[in-house]
């Protein structure tokens, strides 16, 4: 029988207690770690989003476990982070308040993005596209990674945790290579290359909602602790109620035989899950087929990432006004599917890689690349009539400049559903 992994979950009155409390039950700080160990600490600061938003890593927990990791006395603690494609990871630091948090503290912040000593390192085994991976001297070398991500819903994953936190420790042409095939595969490959050895989430304020970009922050007030990547993503889940049976990345990671995702093999230390339960929205799972009556929606063989992206689409043609006007269009997404009645190839939109193949029969058919496709793709191709596919500098500037007018009508649409949604939970 495979060895269990060992998920640590604390709920104490300050976020220091519960940092420490979760390394106790690790097997504690000084046994994890030694003396003159260097530690780098990878939080999530991939947006230029305050605390409050619950978008980064709460810059109290990484307080809290930098000094939770100096009663080991490490020879060196920095702090680094590779933010989001397009963001600058310094001013991500400064707005999240970590970097605030980084001078009281006497940690160094460390941009991997500006990062010049890397080593190009191959990934055994790997399961992308992704057969080398140019990474920073520095992380290859350290003794320890800890990983410290922010609990969030996410467009293109469901969810975001341990797993898609490491992300952010490549430069952007690679960070650009990821999103051009099977991300959850590409995630995995990176993981293999970095290898952080412990993982504290951060789920005292989750975001759910339309997160990343439009998060709807929930107190759950818990630290979680592993040193299995996977195992405490499947019980983060649990802890706010997503169904892991809907995310794809949790078979991804069985078939890979990367960490546990079976709650058969993980131990949960600590308090209970059912005690700290909380239910978050996460609009990003369920049955896809028939919540937009007005739309043909096909789904077959669609990977939880793009059925996240067709809810964040669709509810976004609604609060931009443009759900009506374009009723009746044909949606395809995942590579099951069947379009033999489908004659009308001008309202039709593919979705994703997978869906490439329909075009022989579809020419007429707008195919958005990627896997999967960027965030602004969909709802734009649709409401505008014409591909956005975000594979140009004059579209990933289109989007960009669309996403910012759509932005305020989007927020309070997201914040009205919200509402309905845990005045329904009462
Ligand atoms: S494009 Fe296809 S294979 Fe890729 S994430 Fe979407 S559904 Fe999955």
């Amino acid at each position: 029988m495979a060895q269990k992994s060992l998920v640590a979950l604390a709920k104490e009155a300050t976020i220091q207690e519960s940092v420490s409390r979760v390394f106790d039950l690790l097997g504690g700080v000084t046994n994890l770690i030694d003396e003159g160990d260097s530690v780098v600490l990878k939080p999530n600061a991939g947006h230029a989003a305050p605390p409050e938003s619950a978008v980064c890593t709460n810059p109290e927990v990484v307080r809290a476990v930098i000094r939770e990791v100096k009663k080991a006395k490490p020879g060196k603690l920095v702090i680094a982070e590779a933010a989001a494609i397009g963001c600058n990871t310094m001013e991500c630091f400064e707005v999240s308040g970590i970097a605030q948090v980084a001078r009281e503290e006497g940690v160094e912040l460390i941009d991997i993005k500006s990062d010049k000593d890397l080593i190009n390192i191959p990934v055994r085994g790997y399961r992308s596209n992704i057969k080398r991976v140019k990474l920073p001297r520095f992380l290859l070398e350290a003794d320890h990674i800890i990983n410290l991500p922010i609990l969030k819903a996410h467009a293109s994953m469901v969810f975001s945790c341990a797993l898609k936190n490491i992300k952010g420790t490549v430069q952007d042409r690679v960070h650009m290579d990821m999103h051009k095939q099977n991300l959850t595969m590409s995630m995995m490959d990176v993981w293999y290359a970095v290898r952080a050895d412990i993982n504290i989430v951060d789920a005292i304020y989750a975001a759910g909602g339309f997160s990343p970009h439009t998060p709807v922050p929930l107190k759950v007030g818990c630290i979680l602790g592993s040193k299995d990547p996977v195992a405490v993503d499947r019980i983060a889940c649990d802890l706010v109620g997503i169904d892991t049976n809907q995310v794809d990345y949790f078979k991804a990671a069985k078939e890979a035989g990367m960490g546990n995702p079976d709650i058969d093999n993980i131990e949960v230390v600590g308090e209970k899950v059912e005690d700290c339960f909380t239910k978050m929205w996460v609009p990003y799972v369920g049955d896809m087929s028939s919540r937009w009556p007005e739309y043909d929606v096909r789904c077959e063989g669609a990977c939880s990432s793009c059925q996240a992206l067709l809810a964040l689409s669709m509810e976004k043609l609604k609060a931009i006004g443009a759900y009506e006007k374009c009723r009746n269009t044909h949606i395809v997404i995942g590579g099951k599917n069947d379009l033999s009645d489908i004659e009308d190839n001008e309202n039709l939109v593919l979705h994703g890689n997978c869906t490439y193949k329909y075009l022989k029969e579809h020419p007429g058919a707008r195919w958005i690349k990627g896997c999967p496709p960027g965030e602004g793709c969909f709802y734009l191709t649709v409401s505008e009539g014409v591909l956005h596919d975000a594979q140009t500098d004059e579209d990933i500037k289109h989007q960009r400049h669309q996403l910012e007018v759509h932005e305020p009508v989007w927020s309070s649409y997201v914040y009205a559903e919200a509402d309905k949604f845990y005045e329904a939970q009462q």
